[in-house]
């Protein structure tokens, strides 16, 4: 999954790690999983802060940073976390009356993890669509999504609209100082709508 990502993007590579395996880890609380890995994890006991129609969550941290060229934020951390307490998931070849597809779903968490919003559903085909179906297959990143990561993307500094946050960007050279540290939360609903929190508050909802 994150494969397609990189082959999506064409100036340099989004996911540059190997993905590893944690078994058992499940802290009760969000804040819990600002370590030093960035993870999928599957819960079965699904946080309370969050949904419980939540299929997965993307969480992640960015700090402010004060530039002279501008205010931005640095992603400093990520996750990913499906919720396996009230749903079911299959990764069979076609899709499953009644179970949600988990290629799917990671392969359009990994689209927020590097900074992608969700996508109207005027423009589908798109991985990136708020709602998901129980046996919908989409396990690819469509001419929509290509174009998006590569417009957020276009220049070397990797600079980048954040969905919750705005602009951000990766490090750089130029004097700068450190501001406060948010943590950002996007929700994938079975159907319905999008919600997007900042520090435990719901700041967007479409
Ligand atoms: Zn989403």
């Amino acid at each position: 999954m994150m494969k397609l990502w990189n082959t999506a993007y064409d100036a340099g590579t989004l996911y540059n790690f190997n993905a590893g395996y944690i078994a058992n880890y499940e802290p009760a609380l969000a804040d819990s999983y600002n370590d030093s890995t960035v993870g999928i994890y599957l819960l079965n006991s699904w946080p309370a802060e969050f949904k419980a129609e939540a299929l997965a969550v993307t969480q992640y941290w960015a700090q402010e940073i004060f530039s002279p060229t501008g205010n931005y934020y640095e992603i400093i951390h990520g996750d990913i976390l499906v919720n396996y307490e009230y749903y079911n998931y299959s990764a069979a070849a076609s899709g499953v009356t009644y179970k949600y597809d988990f290629p799917t779903v990671i392969l359009h968490e990994l689209g927020h993890l590097v900074g992608l919003k969700h996508v109207s559903k005027s423009l589908a085909p798109s991985i990136m669509l708020s709602t998901l179906g129980t046996d919908e297959v989409k396990r690819q990143v469509y001419t929509i999504d290509k174009e998006l990561i590569n417009t957020i993307y276009e220049d070397t500094a990797l600079t980048a609209e954040d969905p919750v946050l705005g602009k951000f960007s990766k490090s750089e050279d130029a004097p700068q100082k450190r501001g406060n540290v948010y943590r950002g939360v996007i929700e994938l609903m079975p159907s319905g709508k999008c919600l997007h929190y900042l520090n435990g508050k719901l700041v967007e909802e479409h």
